[in-house]
């Protein structure tokens, strides 16, 4: 079921003006994101995908996720795609205390290579006030989206997924992925359909 809205309301984003939910563009650009990877294959395959179309994206990956499979890791900065940190854990900001929450976070960044930027996405876009002053405080920048495909609900169908991205983006949009198990249904339908919709009406595709 969706209970976010696919597409993220101006009054969510007005009350959250220090987060990022999509970049402020005039131009044909989309920013799709991928978050919970690396996954082997599922990675690997999305990376086949936006080379296909020259594209290049961001990764919100899992500290854990990227210990178990850190050529992945290399081949999505080799690529040239930018990666953010998504926690070590996937943690539940809302039931974690503060100081593990930023503990967690710390220790994948140091599995991030040293030049890489400060990006930060939440887990399941939920944290605490508290947790976000101090990412903010440490020089993240915090990515939430602007289009949700819900990739990873069992609940939508493929076609769904894809309609959720194409009634929703816009110029700058931030789009949220997901290179899992669980969204790899949807994902595999909707992704090539994207790349191929969008370039075909002259848009590029950036990382944040
Ligand atoms: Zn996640």
């Amino acid at each position: 079921m969706q209970i976010i809205p696919a597409k993220t309301p101006g009054f969510v984003k007005s009350l959250f003006p220090n987060l990022v939910w999509s970049v402020n563009t005039g131009k044909k650009e989309l920013y799709l994101t991928f978050d919970d990877g690396p996954i082997p294959e599922i990675t690997e395959w999305v990376l086949q995908q936006l080379k296909n179309y020259n594209a290049k994206a961001t990764f919100f990956c899992i500290g854990r996720n990227i210990e178990k499979h850190q050529q992945i890791f290399k081949s999505i900065v080799n690529n040239g795609h930018s990666v953010g940190n998504h926690t070590y854990n996937h943690l539940k900001g809302w039931k974690t205390a503060t100081d593990l929450y930023i503990e967690d976070t710390i220790k994948t960044q140091k599995l991030l290579y040293p030049d890489i930027k400060m990006l930060f996405r939440p887990p399941y876009g939920k944290f605490k006030v508290s947790q976000s002053k101090q990412l903010q405080k440490l020089g993240y920048k915090i990515i939430l989206w602007d289009v949700l495909s819900y990739d990873w609900d069992s609940s939508v169908s493929k076609k769904m997924c894809y309609n959720n991205v194409v009634d929703a983006a816009k110029p700058g949009s931030i789009i949220v992925f997901h290179d899992s198990i669980k969204a790899n249904k949807n994902l595999t339908y909707t992704l090539p359909k994207i790349l191929e919709y969008y370039s075909k009406r002259g848009y590029s595709f950036k990382g944040l």
